[in-house]
């Protein structure tokens, strides 16, 4: 995981240093674009990445200047015959333009069709981004350094692996219940259950009941779906420094990360119109894009999520503003809104 604006004043750094922890700066790299019969050519691909970043700023320019709350899905402008997205390519190549565009749904996690095109970019413009870093040793770390500094305090305990069955708010105070039947009690509780599950708790989950504004904003917000692979090699396979890899399907676009060496791994990101595909079937596709003609070696281990159908997430990524319903990104203010009177926040 990524500390995504690392040079551009992404707090999370200033508390791994303040914490101990060594940093390293990404380098800047927008790797290999490949069909699925193999890599592009350089100047094409450079030419289609360019293309996209035009189309993008068109669409987010214009549908900043519009007043009204106009209903069209992202796919209609960007994807239109007349987008720049297409500008001065052949129509042989224009199909891997759409592809390239279509990677746009690998972190909003819902097709480009559902993303409502009145609020492109509008969030994009005050999030962290620009350039990558991480923690070296992995943003474990982070957690597990916040972790004993808060309890070497000696006013924080950690409780793991228990899950809340109810909150219940009594005069002043406020009882969590697990489901083993354990309780807390506490003068105030944030909840960081994630927007998937939250859709999915029982209605007497909160007691007194949410306000039925914040329930409603809870149905409209979208949860997108995405999930990961990591595919484990005994031997290395690839071009370490081509990487990443984005691999342009109809079905969806592929991005293969080459984490490591030693052990050869690939890290994938699957997107929605993937997601279900057996391992075999992801390292075959990439196998076919990134060493066409060649024998691979098989992967030597899996690791993949199933976030999709988890209870504890029923989704991954929080998607952009959906068409339709009044949604707006008001939605995510209401959801983040504490509730009876400041004791209990999101
Ligand atoms: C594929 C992917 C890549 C990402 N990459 C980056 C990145 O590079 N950099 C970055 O900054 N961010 C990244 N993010 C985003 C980042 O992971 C999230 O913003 C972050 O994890 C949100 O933290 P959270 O604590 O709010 O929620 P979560 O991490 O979702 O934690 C919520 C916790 O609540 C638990 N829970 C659910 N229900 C209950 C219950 N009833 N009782 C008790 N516990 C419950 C869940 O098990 C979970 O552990 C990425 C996300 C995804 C999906």
């Amino acid at each position: 995981m990524a500390i995504h604006g690392y040079d551009t004043g992404n707090p999370v750094l200033r508390y791994s240093k303040a914490l101990g922890l060594e940093t390293k700066l990404l380098p800047a790299s927008s790797g290999t674009l490949f069909t699925k019969d193999g890599p592009i050519d350089s100047n094409l691909a450079t030419k289609i990445r360019g293309n996209l970043n035009a189309a993008m700023s068109h669409m987010n320019n214009v549908v900043s200047q519009s007043s009204s709350s106009d209903t069209s899905p992202v796919a209609d402008i960007l994807l239109s015959p007349s987008s720049q997205l297409y500008a001065g390519l052949s129509e042989s190549d224009k199909p891997k333009a759409t592809a390239l565009a279509r990677a746009l749904e690998i972190g909003w996690g819902i097709p480009l069709e559902e993303a409502a095109a009145h609020w492109s970019g509008w969030a994009s413009g005050v999030a962290f981004a620009g350039s990558d870093g991480i923690i070296v040793g992995g943003y474990g770390k982070l957690a597990a350094s916040l972790r004993s500094a808060a309890e070497s305090t000696g006013k924080a305990t950690f409780t793991l692996s228990s899950r809340i069955s109810k909150v219940t708010l009594i005069d002043d105070t406020i009882e969590c219940r697990t489901s083993d039947g354990t309780t807390f009690l506490g003068r105030a509780t944030l909840s960081t259950i994630p927007l998937g599950t939250l859709k999915m708790l029982p209605q007497d989950f909160f007691d007194p009941p949410l306000p039925v504004r914040k329930v409603s904003a809870v149905s409209r917000a979208a949860v997108g779906v995405l999930e990961k692979l990591g595919l484990l090699y005994d031997s290395s396979w690839w071009d370490h420094a081509a990487g990443p890899f984005t691999i342009l399907l109809e079905s969806g676009t592929v991005l293969a990360f080459p984490i490591s060496s030693s052990p050869p791994c690939l890290h994938v990101l699957v997107p929605h119109g993937l997601v279900g595909l057996p391992a075999h079937e992801i390292h075959d596709i990439l196998a076919q894009a990134i060493a066409p003609g060649k024998i691979v070696p098989q992967p030597s281990k899996v690791l993949s999520s199933n976030w999709k159908n988890d209870d504890l997430s029923y989704g991954a990524t929080s998607s952009p503003i959906k068409v339709g319903e009044g949604r707006s990104p008001l939605d995510f203010a209401e959801v983040a809104r504490p509730a009876w009177s400041g004791l209990l926040g999101f």
